[in-house]
């Protein structure tokens, strides 16, 4: 089996103001990395949109319309200081949905070996009922309820290992049962919650602040003795990782120094946690990751592992 790489130039089409750091220009240094002839057995699928229903598996629906209303017909709209929404943030954000629940389907229905979604704009700061940190709708908290309401799965676990803390994701699922969500993140940053106090109402939270500085052998030992015993402990019937690439040591937004081949260590960590526990089915979606070397090498590291599976 292969893996699936689902990604699509509407993503392109999410336009945020001159000098934000999440912008088009990271799916094109994505899209070249993965161009290379390394990467040739991979199946590529385009993004199948999403209904705007589908966001209401992990928002309110009074969310989901104040959303869809507020899609600007030129110009920006701002949702916070630094989140807003162009003429094709909704499609490309809804696009990004679509393409979460098909990679769920094609890893589940056993089309694929794995799965990775590079999309935009990311999802993991987005709660319940707030956009924030350059995300609108969560997306990897839709995939997870996804798998559970078309599919019947159960337990799944999240790991999240982009640089900030996934509030979002943790906020969606503080009151469950079933879905354990992992999140490593430099602290103190943005956005400054995820200490590891917050375990959410059924302990299914378990958050790894890392300190600025931490490399890759600290992060590996870290990984090690905090993250991969309770991934596998969970006997999760899926992974799903927030990979967000901005712990890389040239990313302007942070201060770890994780090089692309960590990356594909912890990758690879995990799919033999994955081989163990769920016939290796992983989704992963893109959240952040701002140096366009650094996010380029460390996606194209991360995927070569996946393609292992
Ligand atoms: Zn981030």
């Amino acid at each position: 089996m292969t893996t699936l790489l689902i990604t699509d130039s509407v993503f392109l089409d999410h336009l945020t103001p001159a000098g934000h750091p999440e912008r088009p220009e990271r799916m094109r240094a994505i899209g070249r990395a993965l161009d290379d002839v390394a990467f040739a057995n991979l199946r590529r699928e385009s993004a199948p949109p999403a209904p705007i229903e589908a966001a209401m598996l992990a928002h309110p629906e009074d969310y989901v319309r104040l959303i869809e209303g507020a899609s600007p017909e030129t110009g920006f709209r701002f949702l916070d200081n630094d989140t807003s929404m162009s003429p094709g943030s909704l499609l490309a954000a809804l696009s990004a949905i679509g393409s979460a629940q098909r990679a769920v389907d094609a890893v589940i229905g056993r089309e694929v070996a794995n799965a990775f979604v590079a999309c935009r704009p990311p999802g993991h700061h987005a709660e319940r009922a707030t956009a924030m940190g350059f995300c609108l709708f969560n997306t990897i908290a839709i995939a997870a309820r996804h798998a559970q309401v078309a599919h019947g799965l159960k337990r799944i676990a999240i790991l999240d290992w982009d640089v900030h803390h996934g509030n979002g994701t943790q906020d969606i699922f503080w009151e469950n049962r079933d879905v354990l969500f992992i999140s490593s993140h430099e602290m103190p940053l943005y956005p400054g919650s995820g200490a590891e106090h917050e375990t959410g109402t059924h302990g299914m939270i378990h958050n790894v602040p890392l300190m600025a500085g931490t490399d890759g052998a600290m992060f590996r030992a870290i990984y090690e003795a905090k993250v991969f015993p309770r991934l596998e402990a969970h006997q999760p019937e899926l992974i799903l990782i927030s990979a967000g690439f901005d712990a890389h040591r040239r990313d302007p937004l942070a201060n770890l120094r994780l090089e692309a081949e960590d990356f594909a260590w912890v990758t690879s960590r995990v799919m033999e946690i994955a081989a163990r526990t769920c016939g290796g089915r992983i989704v992963s979606l893109l959240e952040g990751g701002y140096d366009l070397e650094g996010l380029a090498s460390s996606v194209a590291a991360h995927v070569r592992e996946l393609m292992r599976g």
